[in-house]
């Protein structure tokens, strides 16, 4: 007897789902990417216990008929692409027609819709992948989806999920991604009947970056722009003082679509230079407009990653656009380098050694009054505000030395300063 077996429907959802729906948040991903594709305004998700007994996405998009509700738990069933041609300018976050199947063999899923032209909506009750009914449904406009007990028939995929806060914090994260997409778009989010966002809708980028980060965040942000023909890049960097240990808070958007792109992450970090410490990563917004024939977004399961076609043209255009940004902004005191001449103890041959040049001019003390400059102006580099009126207080230097010709080591009230005087002198030059 042949050994080689077509594995049933509801078996290679279920191995679909694996890959698309790694945790309740991815499902929560793929529900409002639905929601965004039907057009829809206003977001409503609601969860429970981290979104692993209960994930509900509501929406006022276009809705569907009761035909395409059944057919939307089909497999490879889509209404966002038709032909071969159509996969290579995607314009919807989905396209695989893989989710609402993937989840629905996982999970008892409820699908309610309306369109707008209808009376009336439909509901169709799943349970594993089995359909149980379809029936007549009073509502408004739109969609509800409801996802209870995620991975109920899959125990070893239960048991890798996470404690309800790591799971929640999952899904916080990417409707904050989702939502900083979309600011068009009003989000609220929901956990154990507890409001976590409620993120009006605006047509001002920077407002719904400060609805979601805070205020002070969204000050510290400065704004980047590129206009060209082949491509278009807006969005905000932040300010040095905002860095960070991780990359937790860079978001690049394609065409709306959430990415992470390390290459582009890295040339960003680099077109701030020496203005950040070796270990700290820039924080940034930034949405890449672009022809969907020139980029490739079917190169990942979750479609977190795509590719571009020219990556190299937009590393270009990406590191000039974020260096003229931080230049434009004012990151040092007013008058400090016009009214200091640096050149006599910080000139260009020392760039170019790599080395300071404290020692070319003579002595230490030219180091020392330069770090004292430095603590009295509050331009270190990597410490936060708080700090730095701290350090202003206290400028009495105890014990000042210079080591290795290159860093100017100083002890204030807090305790040791040491100064890079190459990256110090680079950032006056930059400044
Ligand atoms: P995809 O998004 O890749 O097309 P899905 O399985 O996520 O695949 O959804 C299948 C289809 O169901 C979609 O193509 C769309 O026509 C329909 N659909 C899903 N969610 C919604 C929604 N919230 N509003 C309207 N239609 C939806
Ligand atoms: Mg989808």
């Amino acid at each position: 007897m042949a050994s080689i077996k077509i594995l049933s429907e509801n078996l290679i959802n279920q191995i679909a789902a694996g890959e698309v729906i790694e945790r309740p948040g991815s499902v929560v991903k793929e529900l409002v990417e639905n929601s965004i594709d039907a057009g829809a305004d206003n977001i409503i998700i609601e969860v429970k216990n981290g979104g692993k007994t209960f994930i509900k996405v509501s929406d006022n998009g276009c809705g569907m008929l009761r035909e395409d509700l059944e057919l939307s738990i089909e497999r490879h069933a889509t209404s966002k692409i038709c032909e071969e041609a159509d996969l290579w300018k995607i314009k919807t976050m989905g396209f695989r027609g893989e989710a609402l199947p993937s989840i629905a063999s996982i999970s008892k899923l409820t699908i309610k819709s309306r369109k707008k032209t209808e009376v009336s909506g439909s509901q169709i009750d799943v349970n594993g992948g089995e359909i149980l009914m379809v029936k007549d449904a009073g509502m408004s406009p739109g969609t509800q989806v409801e996802v209870f007990n995620l991975f109920f028939n899959t125990p070893v995929r239960q048991k890798y999920l996470k404690q309800d806060s790591t799971e929640l914090s999952h899904i916080s994260s990417l409707v904050s991604s989702l939502a900083l997409a979309n600011p068009n778009i009003s989000f609220k989010l929901a956990h154990n009947e507890k409001i976590i966002f409620d993120l009006p809708k605006t047509t001002n980028f920077i407002s719904r970056i400060s609805d979601i980060f805070g205020k002070s965040t969204a000050d510290a942000m400065i704004p980047v722009f590129y206009g060209g023909s082949e491509f278009a890049i807006d969005g905000f960097i932040g300010k040095p003082l905002l860095s960070r240990a991780t990359s937790q808070h860079q978001y690049f958007f394609v065409n709306g679509r959430y990415v992470q792109n390390f290459l582009l992450a890295n040339i960003i970090k680099s077109a701030y230079h020496s203005l950040l410490m070796e270990d700290k990563k820039p924080v940034f917004t930034i949405n890449i407009k672009i022809d969907p024939a020139l980029v490739d977004v079917n190169v990942h399961p979750r479609k977190l990653e795509v590719r571009f076609e020219d990556q190299q043209r937009l590393s270009e255009v990406m590191y000039g656009c974020v260096k003229t940004s931080l230049g434009k902004c004012v990151l040092m005191p007013k008058g400090f380098t016009e009214s200091h001449n640096y050149k006599a103890g910080f000139g260009s041959a020392s760039m170019k050694s790599g080395i300071a040049s404290a020692g070319r001019t003579g002595n230490v003390q030219d180091a020392i009054k330069f770090s004292q400059e430095i603590l009295s102006r509050n331009i270190l580099v990597d410490r936060d505000a708080g700090d730095l009126n701290e350090i202003t207080e206290n400028v009495g230097i105890k014990s000042i030395t210079q080591i290795a010709d290159s860093y100017i080591v100083a002890e204030d009230a807090n305790g040791l300063v040491l100064i890079d005087q190459h990256a110090a002198h680079e950032r006056i030059r930059y400044e």
